[in-house]
């Protein structure tokens, strides 16, 4: 066990976390994070998932996007029962990812990733491929089956947005794209209900990812955004926003962001950090009480790719799927088609609704 430091935060020497690192039998990395210091005996775990020997890549020639192949994904758990739950705590008679009682946030390489870092070259007639080198970690956010990014309270969320700072910061030194996000609710397709994330480390900048940063290196974006969101913002402290961007493709969709132009959340100091877990619970909150049952949504994490360091601003961006009680968007012929979305609910309507949802306390 050893504590982190971060030698060049703002808070120079101080100790932010502790860190456990472990090695699961199968040579995957398991990281714990907490404030307290893990010490929980090893237990039992999942044994190794058979080598799929990794995906590839094809390029597609008129979208001029790479898209994926990892066919051994098909293979991966899908809505088990919370008996049987993967990534709950090591318990007596259930083998999970974890061979821990309990602990605070875990992030471990994904047993099914869609992108390996001993990804191989195929080749196949008249297309171009790649390795789908990479990595994909899964992120739990809490031991608690039962818990969510609305529930875990303000300082659990700081702790997940220093991971996800960490973690972007060092999987950004192989890889020049890092893109943590969750998927919740089984209404996007998420396989597991415990609270949870993925970060994918990408061996290319996906193109949407370059356009979003090319925009804001000719001009800063999302600074003119936070200056002018007016009846926009749901919420904010002196230091960070929640806001429904005025060009919102999602019903109710939120933003996050520091009012600093920081490059990724290994960049936000306490006061941003603090701020921004508090918004983040709050707007989860918002969007759960907005018609009174949990919010399918995904939550992408927007990181400067590399090489976009100076320029770019993070956020973090909630796409609510609701668009209203029992209702929900879909993306259909006119978004799939054509990349233009269709929304139904004005950006400014959705604020003032966002803003009236009592966001309470986490319990
Ligand atoms: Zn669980």
């Amino acid at each position: 066990m050893r504590r982190l430091r971060r030698a060049h935060g703002v808070r120079g020497e101080d100790i932010l976390f502790d860190l456990r690192e472990f090695r699961l039998p199968d040579g995957r990395e398991l990281l714990l994070y907490g404030h307290a210091p893990h010490e929980g005996e090893v237990r039992a775990c999942l044994p190794p998932a058979p080598d799929s020997g990794g995906g590839h890549l094809r390029w597609h020639p008129l979208r001029r996007e790479w898209v994926a192949y990892a066919g051994a994904r098909q293979g991966r758990t899908f809505l088990p029962p919370a008996a049987s739950c993967p990534l709950c705590p090591a318990a007596e008679g259930r083998l999970g990812e974890i061979p821990f009682g309990h602990f605070e946030v875990a992030v471990f390489e994904n047993r099914f990733p869609a992108l390996t870092g001993a990804a191989l070259p195929v080749e196949l007639g008249g297309i171009e491929t790649a390795p789908a080198r990479g990595r994909c970690e899964v992120v739990v956010f809490s031991d608690d089956h039962h818990a969510g990014l609305g529930t875990l309270g303000e300082d659990r969320l700081a702790l997940l947005l220093e991971v996800w700072g960490v973690r972007a910061e060092a999987l950004g030194e192989t890889y020049p794209y890092v893109f943590p996000f969750e998927n919740r609710g089984e209404e996007i397709g998420v396989t597991l209900h415990h609270p949870h994330g993925q970060i994918y480390a990408f061996p290319f900048v996906p193109a949407q990812a370059r356009r979003a940063a090319q925009a804001q290196a000719e001009a800063p974006v999302i600074e003119g955004l936070l200056r002018d969101a007016g009846a926009l913002v749901v919420e904010e402290t002196e230091v960070a926003v929640a806001l429904v961007p005025p060009f919102a493709i999602y019903p109710y969709e939120m933003w996050i962001a520091p009012r600093r132009r920081v490059a990724g959340p290994q960049a936000l100091d306490d006061a941003e950090r603090q701020a921004m877990a508090g918004l983040l619970g709050r707007a989860v909150r918002r969007l759960d009480g907005l018609f009174g049952s949990p919010m399918p949504y995904i939550l992408t994490v927007q990181c400067a790719p590399r090489g976009f360091e100076a320029t770019f601003h993070m956020t973090i961006d909630i796409r609510p799927l609701r668009r209203d009680a029992g209702k929900l968007k879909y993306l259909a012929g006119v978004e799939q088609g054509t990349g233009v979305f269709l929304a139904d609910v004005l950006p400014e309507d959705a604020a003032a609704r966002l803003r009236a949802v009592p966001a309470g306390e986490a319990p």
